[in-house]
């Protein structure tokens, strides 16, 4: 696809990046196939290839309208166009290098600003914790379309004190310790099991991917800056990798190389950070999965993240380790499609959001699973948001087994 870029983006980073990646595009459309949005509304502007024809008429007028940001806005960026593309486009990265340009052409309604400053905020911020906490315990008294959205609380255990001759730094997470500290905590003892001891940094926090899905770069940059300088002397100091327990947080992590390549202090920290980076399940499922014991539910169905299988391209892990533990995976209709969670997609489009969860619990449901498990807390919190079945992390199953 050619693009004749307008004069105001010639010669600048972002009109380079764009049209390089645009010109990969051959307007074939196999993309739409793909696409949960294009699915639902059966809009070409809501699918794949007409969203990149929205970019480009950016890109050649330096103009955003309405129609623009709306249909922007509602692509998931769940990225599974980009694992049917047969010319490799990397459309997530187009999505997101336009989004903030698109935001300052048009600009929200003041309401819309809010909502989202808001949500940031909440999300980020101290309250959050304390916030959940009430809301968890007022949740008898709430009303159910707002108490299904309060995940539960579960028990953490013990954390065994780890004194394995391995090391690996593992990210806590922004909202993870307090929507559900019980993954990071499986996890910790799956890993002990394995003689690997498992570090924190207590000055990293989120991971960037929620101001960066908002169009919100410069903050997105600077959490990414302030993890790098958090673990950079376990770095130096010789763990051999960073794990990930959520995968909307390890495709970003995976990234920073990429997000950070034109800043002259943090580019070649940032490429070894991602280097590093790998998704927990790619770590477990490269050692010894008979020696982590037998589970006892039998028949289970694995949601694969689009973050996961789409975003960082990892496919079949965490089934060899379900399957090395004894279970029946169950097979679930249309696995590549999202589940509608997509960070802050469930507020900011909660109508699709939840056509999408409706269609993804029947899928999963349809072979009449015991337990459902996944490998992202978003995706976790909103499918129990609406499952029979009851969700879990996947490492909490393991974790479960008698022999861990
Ligand atoms: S499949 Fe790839 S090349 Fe074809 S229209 Fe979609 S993005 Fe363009
Ligand atoms: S990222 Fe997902 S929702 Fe967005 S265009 Fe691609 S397939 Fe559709």
């Amino acid at each position: 696809m050619h693009v004749q870029l307008a004069s105001a983006f010639e010669g600048t980073s972002f009109g380079k990046e764009t049209s390089d990646i645009l010109g990969k595009c051959v307007h074939c459309g196999f993309c739409t196939a793909t696409c949960p949005t294009y699915q639902l509304l059966g809009d070409e502007l809501d699918g794949p290839r007409g969203r990149i024809y929205l970019v480009k008429q950016l890109l050649e007028t330096k103009e955003a309208s309405k129609i623009t940001r709306v249909h922007l806005d509602r692509c998931l960026t769940c990225r599974s166009c980009e694992t049917t593309c047969p010319s490799g486009v990397d459309y997530g990265r187009l999505v997101e290098l336009a989004r903030p340009v698109v935001d300052e052409l048009c600009p929200r309604p003041v309401f819309e600003r809010l909502a989202r400053w808001l949500l940031v905020h909440l999300m980020l911020g101290p309250w959050f914790g304390l916030l959940l906490r009430l809301g968890q315990t007022l949740r008898g008294f709430l009303p159910e379309s707002l108490a299904r959205h309060i995940p539960k609380r579960y028990p953490v255990g013990i954390v065994p004190e780890s004194h394995g001759n391995r090391r690996v730094l593992m990210l806590d997470g922004c909202v993870q310790p307090a929507m559900a500290p019980q993954i990071n905590a499986a996890a910790r003892r799956v890993l002990a099991k394995l003689n690997v001891d498992v570090r924190s940094a207590n000055q990293a926090g989120c991971c960037g991917a929620l101001q960066l899905h908002l169009g919100n770069t410069d903050p997105a940059l600077d959490a990414m800056r302030r993890n790098i300088d958090a673990w950079w002397t376990e770095i130096e100091n010789g763990v051999e990798a960073i794990v990930m327990t959520a995968s909307g947080c390890g495709v970003t992590v995976r990234e920073y190389g990429q997000l950070l390549k034109n800043d002259p202090i943090y580019c070649e920290k940032a490429k070894r950070v991602s280097e590093m980076t790998v998704d927990l399940s790619e770590f477990v499922s490269a050692e010894d999965v008979a020696s982590l014991g037998r589970i006892s539910q039998r028949r289970v169905a694995f949601h694969s993240p689009c973050t996961l299988q789409h975003g960082q391209g990892v496919r079949g892990k965490v089934e060899r380790i379900l399957k090395a533990a004894g279970a029946d995976l169950v097979s679930t209709r249309d696995s590549h499609l999202c589940c509608g969670a997509a960070g802050t997609y469930s507020v900011l489009q909660s109508e699709l959001s939840i056509r999408l969860l409706d269609q993804k619990i029947s899928d999963l449901n349809q072979d009449g699973p015991e337990l459902i498990v996944t490998a992202n807390l978003g995706c976790l919190a909103h499918l129990a948001s609406g499952s029979p079945t009851p969700v879990q992390h996947w490492i909490e199953l393991i974790d479960s087994s008698p022999a861990s």
